[in-house]
């Protein structure tokens, strides 16, 4: 059984993204990302907490806009502040945001070409016209990974568990792009076990710790564990690690799969955000 190494992967883009970085900062041009943390989630708080350090890593600035009680009004008006910046590269609103607010109204208002995790209309329409723009981070971790270790989509009978606008969907997309045969399930979907054991590639985004276990494989599938839970004080996948590792033969896991990739996407929606700015 093979570990597909997220730190592998992520290792494998940074020399790359951090020579395009110095190419920007030689034209006098070091982007910064516009971090929103609205609310006090307690996973955005740290994810923001480690953007920091990223940040200093890749050599980019960043702000962050810590608005704990912002009105759905104020939040507005901030990113048309953060829009009209010309400073501003990027911009990454924290998920979820408070109750009060309508998550989906005020992500349109961000310009599609700041979007960094790919969440507007606009984007979400480049994508499945394959026009360019940025398209969520961590499907496009889920392909940087696939793509690193080479494995063959061609042909392939690929299920995605879960179908969020932000991981499930595009993933699917992405999938079928690279001519994977895939089929979606989620929470209203019969006999998942019975759908799951035809994947030559299992592609898990459901958020509940310990779903998949040995019965729901194929024996020598690749799955790929995109859910971050927490079980009795540890993080771990949606995918039982210790139960199917001996079935299948590669699987990511859980710290240290697709979340230590989806950073790197996150530096790489920035470089191209430059980009599609200054073009
Ligand atoms: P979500 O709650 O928006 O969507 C969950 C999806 O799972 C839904 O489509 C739902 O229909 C489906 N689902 C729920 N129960 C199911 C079941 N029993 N069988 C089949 N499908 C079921 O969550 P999300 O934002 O898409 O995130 C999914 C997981 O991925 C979470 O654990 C989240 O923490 C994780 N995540 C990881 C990263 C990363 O970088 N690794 C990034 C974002 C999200």
């Amino acid at each position: 059984m093979k570990i597909l190494d997220g730190k592998v992967v992520a290792h494998h883009w940074k020399k790359k993204l951090q020579q395009q970085l110095l190419q920007w900062k030689d034209k006098g041009i070091t982007p910064t990302l516009a971090i929103i943390l609205a609310g006090e989630d307690k996973p955005s708080v740290m994810y923001t907490h480690f953007m920091k350090k990223v940040a200093i890593e890749y050599g980019f600035n960043l702000n962050v806009y810590k608005e704990e009680n912002i009105t759905e009004k104020q939040l507005i008006t901030l990113i048309h502040t953060l829009n009209e910046t010309k400073e501003i590269t990027g911009i990454l609103m924290m998920m979820p945001l408070p109750k009060s607010i309508d998550a989906q109204k005020v992500i349109q208002h961000i310009n599609p070409d700041k979007d960094i995790d790919g969440l507007t209309t606009v984007n979400l329409g480049r994508l499945l016209n394959k026009e360019v723009g940025h398209i969520p981070c961590t499907p496009r971790a889920v392909m940087a990974i696939l793509s690193f270790y080479d494995i063959e989509l061609t042909g392939k009978n690929v299920v995605v568990l879960g179908r969020s606008t932000v991981v499930g969907k595009p993933i699917s997309i992405l999938l079928e792009e690279k001519n994977a045969t895939v089929t979606v399930c989620h929470s209203h979907t019969k006999n998942l076990p019975e759908i799951t054991c035809q994947a030559d590639i299992l592609v898990s985004a459901i958020g509940k710790p310990h779903l998949v276990n040995r019965d729901m494989v194929k024996p020598g599938a690749i799955v790929i564990d995109v859910g971050i839970n927490q079980l009795r004080g540890k993080t771990v996948g949606d995918v039982d690690f210790e139960d199917v590792s001996s079935v299948v033969s590669a699987i990511t896991p859980v710290p240290g799969g697709v979340g230590s990739v989806t950073t790197t996407m996150v530096v790489d929606g920035i470089v191209k955000a430059i980009a599609m700015q200054t073009t």
